[in-house]
Order: C-alpha cells, then structure tokens, then sequence
C-alpha cells in the first residue's frame, strides 16, 4: 500500500523533501526580548533564500520587507471574484533548544520500531510517543538528535513552496488569487503583531503550522499574563527582629496556595490553567511571573481573579508588605473571529477531504500567529504540516504527510477558485 494519500501527494514529495532539508540546515533561531525585527540575523538568510525561490518560480513580486517579512503574489486563474488567500508559515525556530548545526537525517521506509539518533544519546520511541506507530512504512526525518530538526516550522515554510511551485507550474488549474506570507518570530510571539495586513491584502488565510496530518484548528486558547510584584521590608539579618518582612518568603506562600490542578501539567483537552514560569526574589521585593491560558473568556477571567485573590490574601496578612497584580491580555480565542466567517473553515474542511482525509478540528493548548492575526481582521485556521515533538531535540516529521500537507495546500487552492 502507498504511503501517500494521493499520486498528487506523491508527486510533491521529493521536491519538497528536498527543499525541507535545505531550509532546516539555515540557523534560524529567534530570540526573546527582542530589540528589532527579526529577532535575529539568521531569520534573514532564509527569508532572503525564500524571495530568489518564489522570483524564480515567477512570483515576480516577491520581497523582504524592513521588518523581514516575505510576501509574494501567485495571480489568479480563475473565472469570476474568488477572494485572494493568504498562505503563511513561520521562518523562525524555537529559542528552546539549539538550532545551530541542525544536520537533518532521513530514516527511509520506518519499520515502527525505536529510532537512534547519534548524538546525545537522543531516541524516538513509539511507546512515548505512539503518532509513530502510525507512520510505517514512511520516510521520517529528524536531527542528529543534539539540536530541533525545525519542522515547526520549515515544513509549512516548504509545503507552502511546494504548493506554491506546482501551482505555478500548471496554470490549467483554477486558482484564486494566492498571498503568500513568510514570518520571523512566531516562537517568540511577534510575528502577527507587525503583520502588514493592507499590504499582504487577503479576504482569510492559513497558517500551515500544526501537527498530525488530517488536523487543522480554528481554535485556540485565551491567554494573559499575570505578573505578582511583592514587596517586603529589606533590614540587615542581624538587626531585623520584628523588623524584617521577607517578600520572597511570602511569594513562597502564595505559590503554596495556587491550586495543584490548575497547572498545565494537570490539566488537559479544554481545561485551562495558571502557569508560574518564573520567580525572582530578594528579601525585599520578589515578582512571580505567570501565564493564564483557557479556551473560555468568563472561565480565563475565573483564574486570573482567583491568582489575584490568592495573592492579596496573602499579602494582607503582613501589612506592611504589598502586593500589586499586572494583568496583560496576549492573544485571543480566534474561535471568536472564524465564528463570523465559517466559509474560511469550511474551505479547509473540504480541501482535506478532497486528499482523502476525515478533517479532526483539534482545539490547540496554545497559540498561532493566526489567533493574533484573526483578531486583527485577517481570519486565519491552522493547517497540518507532519511535524511532531516541536521545540525538542526529538522533533521529527514525516515527509509523507509534509507532502499531503502540500497537496491540501493545492486542493484548498482549487476549492476557493470554484467558490469565485
Ligand atoms: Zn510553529
């Protein structure tokens, strides 16, 4: 039996198999608490690769733009007023691991049993992690097991190429207008924010940036962040009898009261949570730094009041020390937005059966440069791209399922040309 989903899928492939192994070997790591955009120089060196790629596949138009933004026309085929799509991947990769070096190996033909990496000791193991047990028989691609591999996000970054590519290739096939858009900093949650949306001038589009193939998403958590600042009574040890009000242990107490099974790693599916991902402290003064994610606005607004009263109970009962609790919306539910326009998600759903897949909505615990871009006025779900183990050094990706990615890609094309 083939592993592809269709001989169109199968056609894509190695072209962008071998594409995916060209842009994951570029260091394109990006980096938090960024001065300019992009993060990092390395994002550029791809983003200027992609422009010579898409002039050459005759997107004439194609540039890099002061910020490191990439976008590209493909000119319509089709009769009539179909909407002009956006297709946008991320260049960037994780900060949480190197992505220096990243030297992709191709497993050929995956028999389900335990792959060894070389380096570090590193295995992709189907008992933790049982996608794999359905990927026999296909090619899968990792790293040497010491950096990512990149696939979140260089698979969507090739697929949409691919696509893109044959697209080009056979002007016969009716197509909408088509934007494609490439952008830095996505792991560092910049991305979307200076999206230029009057210039990129899609009606919706689609971030090919999720996981298992037949997926996509049209939902997303809710997300702030909630920052405790303490402050204590700072007094020398040894004269600080009833004088010293020790701020980080009072953090400690607050910590202690936060309920166990609101955090992420007790909860699950559509529950929410309070994450503390950070805490600094001196006797003096002590923040601890939180995010607060649900896929509910009410159930969202419930925890972070919950950390607030938590924290000024705790605080109250030292009066001379105080507490004060900065909130900050990060990203919303883009459900909210792709609710007013079901056409976008229903487009998605009908090009996934077109390559043979029942569509699975997957709600993610987390966001999409298309949460951000959705509540700006651009609504845009989330496609598959085959990757898994995203942000670890087991990240693989299966380069059948990268290609159904690609031929999804070209069939959503052709669903909107018809809706013209
Ligand atoms: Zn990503």
């Amino acid at each position: 039996m083939s592993p592809y989903t269709s001989p169109l899928a199968e056609e894509l492939a190695p072209e962008l198999l071998e594409r995916f192994l060209r842009y994951v070997k570029v260091d394109t790591q990006s980096k938090r608490d960024r001065t300019q955009s992009p993060s990092t120089p390395g994002q550029l060196d791809l983003s200027r690769m992609l422009v010579d790629e898409l002039r050459q596949l005759g997107l004439e138009d194609a540039e890099l733009d002061g910020n490191g933004y990439v976008m590209a026309t493909l000119p319509s085929t089709a009769n009539g007023n179909a909407p002009t799509i956006g297709l946008i991947a991320h260049v960037d990769t994780s900060p949480d691991e190197s992505g220096t070096g990243v030297e992709p190996l191709v497993h050929r033909d995956y028999d389900g049993g335990v792959i060894e990496l070389p380096k570090l000791g590193t295995r992709l193991d189907p008992a933790t992690m049982p996608e794999l047990l359905g990927k026999v028989g296909h090619d899968l691609v990792s790293s040497s097991g010491d950096t990512l591999l990149g696939a979140d996000d260089k698979a969507g970054v090739a697929e949409v190429m691919a696509a893109v590519a044959y697209l080009a290739a056979h002007p016969e096939l009716p197509r909408p207008t088509i934007r494609v858009g490439f952008t830095p900093d996505e792991e560092v949650g910049q991305g979307a924010k200076i999206f230029d949306l009057e210039r990129f001038g899609a009606d919706c589009a689609y971030t090919l940036d999720g996981s298992e193939a037949g997926e996509y998403t049209d939902e997303t958590f809710t997300a702030a962040s909630a920052d405790v600042r303490i402050r204590g009574v700072d007094v020398h040890p040894g004269f600080a009898t009833g004088k010293l009000v020790n701020a980080t242990r009072l953090a400690g107490e607050i910590l202690a009261k936060l309920p166990p099974e609101l955090t992420p790693e007790a909860t699950a599916d559509r529950e929410g949570f309070i994450h503390v991902y950070s805490v600094e402290g001196s006797a003096g003064a002590a923040t601890i730094r939180a995010i607060v994610r649900d896929f509910d606005d009410d159930r969202l607004a419930g925890h972070v009041a919950l950390l607030r009263k938590v924290a000024e109970d705790v605080v109250a009962a030292e009066p001379r020390a105080d507490v004060e609790v900065e909130v900050a919306p990060q990203y919303p539910n883009m459900r909210t937005y792709l609710d007013e326009r079901p056409e976008v998600s229903s487009a998605a759903e009908e090009a996934l059966r077109r390559e043979g897949f029942e569509p699975r909505r997957v709600p993610i615990r987390g966001g999409t440069d298309g949460s951000i871009l959705s509540a700006r006025g651009l609504p845009t779900p989330n496609l598959f791209t085959g990757g898994h183990e995203f942000h670890s050094v087991r990240e693989w990706a299966s380069a059948q399922d990268m290609a159904s990615a690609a031929a999804v890609t070209v069939r959503l094309a052709g669903v909107w040309a018809e809706r013209g």
